[in-house]
């Protein structure tokens, strides 16, 4: 991509940077050109986008909630005419990269992509969910074997 792009794209986690190219490489094969027009944000930066919120035709998340403050999003815009086919095929190469598409939120942001799973972090998060999950139904085991244990001890004193 060119340079103020590949500038941005620098700055984002390297695997949501790997897709987004990707995502170029096979829109411009479809006579579609993107440039990237943001990718990480400072807190200071977001806080100034979220402060001007009113002025801006499309969503702006709370400071310290945004996946650009994590380098895990980008937001993308054609060169050319943003006609509704094109943003639609936009979206479609971004999610064949296995991007979440800001052009399905309930406050549509077309022009973001962001990554799932958040680089790596998500993944030890989940991890810690299932340690939760696997605590809690072993809760759940302890308190079966008192109510059989009580239940025994019932028929053995009636
Ligand atoms: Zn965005």
């Amino acid at each position: 991509m060119e340079r103020a792009s590949e500038s941005l794209l620098s700055g984002v986690n390297p695997e949501l940077a790997r897709r987004v190219r990707n995502m170029a490489a096979a829109l411009s094969a479809r006579g579609i050109e993107i440039k990237v027009t943001s990718g990480k944000r400072s807190t200071e930066r977001q806080a100034a986008l979220y402060a001007n919120r009113a002025n801006n035709p499309l969503p702006v998340a709370r400071p310290g909630t945004s996946k650009h403050e994590q380098g895990l999003a980008v937001d993308v815009v054609p060169t050319g005419a943003r006609t509704s086919s094109v943003w639609a095929a936009i979206g479609e190469e971004g999610e064949r990269e296995g991007l979440r598409w800001g052009g399905r939120f309930s406050k549509r942001d077309p022009p973001h992509f962001e990554l799932l799973g958040g680089g790596g972090e998500l993944v030890i998060d989940d991890s810690k969910v299932i340690a939760q999950t696997k605590e809690q139904a072993g809760g759940v085991q302890v308190i079966a074997v008192f109510c059989i244990a009580a239940l025994v001890i019932r028929l053995l004193r009636s």
